[in-house]
């Protein structure tokens, strides 16, 4: 029996890929390798090169593997990109999902585990963010996140399928080994656009806004260590195996840094100066976003082991030194 792994080329589902691995599960990868890379394989798992999108590839993929759960991370992950091409995003995530939802109930396939995003709720209307918050996308990225959701959850009334989506908050880290780690092509994220500056790559990071109504003016986010995040998506995957009913949990540590704290914790961990600028605000950020995790704490039995953002940031600093430019070379 296998766990099929989609984008398990990509940051969090290489990840993924390892913590299923070194808890004795049969891996099988899907990957276009759009935005994933060949490096971030892991050479333990079956590897299947093509699109989610592609019925006939996940046919046949489908009938050589004993796939006994599915965890869904393919999709694009750009909240820019998505303003400026929409359907891009209605395309591959929506369109690509529904693909590999017929293609899992032609072959019976019961359980998936889906990759979601705290960009669900859109502008939160109360701190912290539970399950129950409303759900209104700002973006297409997040509108296309809960529409996938739903064509989940419909796809789970209709038939014999079961499904957890996680709605992730800013995840970051990387794997202990240092041999994987976060690395998107162009970079956008904070903790590897912080770490370019000791790196050498980058002379100064530019603080998007410090006139927001926060303790210190920038925005306050959740940080996650990709670590806990992969362990929470073994558990929902058990979860599942175990007959348990379909369910949506947040993933974030409980608490709020802000972009300040963040460069000061950076500071630490590199033991090196972060020189920053004030710029303009980045259309589209809230604030403040911070999860409540109580959910997933209480029903999946998940304990968040990396509470301290600078083991987080240390983390990261470990593989960015080994690999300056991610895995662009
Ligand atoms: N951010 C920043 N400068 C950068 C990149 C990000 O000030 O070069 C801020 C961004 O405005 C947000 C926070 O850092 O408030 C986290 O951004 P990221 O893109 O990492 O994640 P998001 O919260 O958008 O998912």
């Amino acid at each position: 029996m296998s766990i099929l792994v989609t984008g398990g080329a990509g940051y969090i589902g290489s990840h993924a890929v390892k913590g299923l691995l070194d808890k004795g599960y049969e891996v099988v990868i899907v990957d276009n390798l759009e935005t994933g890379f060949e490096s971030a394989l892991d050479s333990r798992a079956k590897f299947y090169k093509g699109d989610i999108r592609d019925n006939a590839f996940l046919n046949d993929m489908f009938s050589k593997e004993d796939v006994k759960g599915v965890i869904h991370f393919a999709a694009n992950s750009l909240v820019g990109e998505s303003m400026t091409n929409p359907l891009k995003y209605f395309d591959n995530n929506v369109h690509g999902t529904r693909v590999l939802l017929s293609a899992m109930l032609k072959y019976d396939v019961k359980h998936i585990v889906f990759s979601s995003t705290a960009a669900t709720y859109g502008e939160p209307v109360r701190i912290p963010i539970d399950e129950s918050h409303p759900t209104s996308p700002i973006n297409p990225y997040g509108e296309a996140k809960l529409m996938m959701e739903k064509v989940i959850d419909w796809t789970s009334k209709a038939h014999d399928l079961t499904y957890v989506s996680l709605r992730y908050f800013n995840v970051a880290g990387a794997h202990p080994s240092g041999e994987i780690g976060e690395s998107h092509d162009p970079e956008t994220h904070l903790i590897p656009i912080i770490l370019q500056v000791p790196n050498g790559q980058r002379e100064k990071l530019s603080v998007f806004g410090n006139d927001y109504d926060t303790k210190d003016g920038t925005c306050i986010r959740d940080y996650i260590h990709i670590e806990d995040l992969v362990e929470a998506h073994v558990l929902a995957l058990e979860y599942l195996l175990a007959g348990k009913k379909s369910d949506i949990f947040n993933l974030g540590s409980g608490d709020g840094y802000s972009i300040y704290e963040m460069i000061e914790a950076a500071k630490e961990a590199t033991g090196q100066e972060i020189a920053y600028e004030i710029a303009d605000r980045r259309p589209g950020d809230p604030a403040v976003l911070i999860a409540s995790n109580n959910k997933a704490k209480d029903v999946l039995n998940w304990s968040p082991k990396h509470t301290d953002v600078k083991d987080i940031i240390k983390s990261a600093w470990h593989f960015h030194k080994k690999y300056p430019n991610g895995f662009k070379g």
